[in-house]
């Protein structure tokens, strides 16, 4: 019998470069729009595309889920999921997305991001209210 691997961040690798040595490397999709540290010359860069991942499945890019929080109307569905999965409470200073937990304290959105896309239901939850976005 094969052993399954439920672990979708494989298949979910993207080809990316570094703007600063132009470097490629595999980076899972959920990051991209995080700051990473280049594997060649060490910058904190924040990657670009080269190649998308084949199958990127449900996940979504940390630079795509910033715009779901800060746009409307996708942060009028968004903030109350985060609430509902955490108890979260989303603010907007102008159009800054600020999220605070239960004992007021602000929550890292690049966290938060990380934890949604290591559930594969919150993922696709997620994916699907984010829709009418990649239309
Ligand atoms: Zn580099």
């Amino acid at each position: 019998m094969n052993v399954h691997v439920p672990d979708n961040a494989r298949r979910d690798l993207a080809l990316v470069g570094c703007p600063d040595c132009a470097f490629r490397f595999e980076t899972p999709n959920y990051r991209l729009g995080m700051q990473q540290r280049c594997p060649e010359c060490a910058a904190a860069i924040k990657p670009k595309y080269v190649r998308r991942a084949q199958d990127a499945g449900y996940s979504l890019s940390y630079h795509t889920f910033l715009q779901l929080l800060t746009m409307r109307p996708y942060r009028d569905e968004i903030a109350p999921l985060i609430e509902g999965w955490f108890g979260y409470r989303t603010e907007y200073r102008g159009r800054t997305p600020v999220v605070s937990n239960a004992a007021g304290r602000t929550v890292d959105l690049e966290q938060m991001h990380e934890m949604i896309q290591t559930s594969s239901r919150w993922q696709e939850i997620l994916y699907w209210k984010a829709g009418k976005f990649f239309r």
